[in-house]
């Protein structure tokens, strides 16, 4: 059974019980989305909700999925309403929530809840989870080649770690095609740019964002979240894994792993991103506050290219940058 999810969460249960994750943005992002949107507001849903909301509702229902887990805590505002919308249509919601105080006792009895849902013992999802692990080791590997040998894009890090949240439904055929890609681009020679930037938030509705920071010399070397969905920590039990996960708990937790990996990467600036009508717009605030190199703000909307608005910022601060 195709089991669709509105964000990262142990995923390693849904393949122990034997069931093919779906991660619902992956397949709005990759799929007709300007379509995708307008039929969920064809549906009711207003213009004024995020994108990757009506993307995912419209994507469940024009496809075989029948059963939705909503992370319902630690992830988005909307996802409430969401689920609920989707239980109307006659979908099964499960909700998983990651606790605001980042607590393991909760995150625990929220596993096991999953577990017995699914009728799977703990050892089981221990067992796929050294199977993930071994392909989350590669993707580290991945991540140096880009921030150490400067041999990957931004835009191929961003994709490689962003569809580690569920493997594109296949493990196997996933780490077969990693290890081709890792095989050929240790082969090529380094990137030439001038700056190095990292990209913060959610990831980008927006298509061609690496590409035209690349012609403007800006390679992406941390893409966080992204990052973040590849568990990268590799802890040896669940609960740690996923405590250590920063997307879902503070911005403060996140901060934390943010300045380390400035320093380790040799960040110039960052890019925060975030999404038109999307409360993580407020963590900018607090971002923009503690994060000691410089700071873009950029908001993605409706799925498509840059805008020549935003163009225009992002080379205003290039020229900044520059003197
Ligand atoms: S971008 Fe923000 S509003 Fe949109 S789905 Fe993600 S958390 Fe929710």
């Amino acid at each position: 059974m195709k089991i669709g999810f509105t964000t990262s969460f142990p995923v390693e249960i849904i393949f122990a019980a034997g069931h093919t994750p779906v991660d619902l943005n992956n397949i709005f992002i990759t799929g007709n989305a300007k379509k995708i949107v307008e039929d969920a507001e064809s549906g009711g849903y207003p213009r004024n909700i995020c994108s990757w909301i009506k993307g995912m509702y419209s994507v469940v229902l024009a496809s075989e999925i029948e059963t939705v887990i909503g992370v319902v805590e630690g992830d988005c505002s909307n996802t409430h309403s969401l689920m609920d919308t989707l239980k109307d249509q006659g979908i099964t919601v499960i909700p998983f929530s990651f606790s605001y105080y980042r607590n393991k006792t909760e995150l625990e009895r929220e596993i096991k809840k999953l577990e017995k849902h699914f009728k799977v013992e703990h050892q089981q999802v221990l067992v796929v989870k050294k199977r993930l692990d071994k392909i989350r080791k590669k993707l580290v590997y991945l991540d140096e080649l880009t921030y150490i040998e400067n041999k990957v894009t931004g835009f191929e890090n961003h994709l490689w770690l962003v569809n580690s949240s569920d493997f594109n439904g296949n493990p196997d055929d996933y780490e077969k095609r990693l290890d081709n890609f890792i095989a050929e681009v240790e082969k090529r020679q380094p990137l030439k740019f001038n700056l190095r930037f990292g990209f913060l938030g959610v990831p980008p509705i927006i298509s061609d964002l690496y590409d035209f920071l690349l012609e403007h010399s800006v390679n992406v070397v941390f893409n966080e979240i992204q990052r973040q969905f590849s568990m990268p920590y590799l802890e040896n039990n669940l609960t740690e894994q996923y405590i250590r996960y920063t997307y879902p708990y503070s911005v403060f937790d996140r901060l934390e792993d943010i300045q380390i990996e400035i320093k380790k990467r040799k960040l110039d600036a960052v890019i925060s991103y975030s999404q038109s009508f999307c409360h993580r717009q407020i963590d900018n605030i607090l971002i923009k506050k503690y994060v000691n190199v410089p700071v873009l703000t950029i908001e993605g909307d409706q799925p498509g290219e840059l805008d020549a608005r935003t163009k225009l910022r992002i080379e205003s601060f290039l020229d900044m940058m520059m003197y």
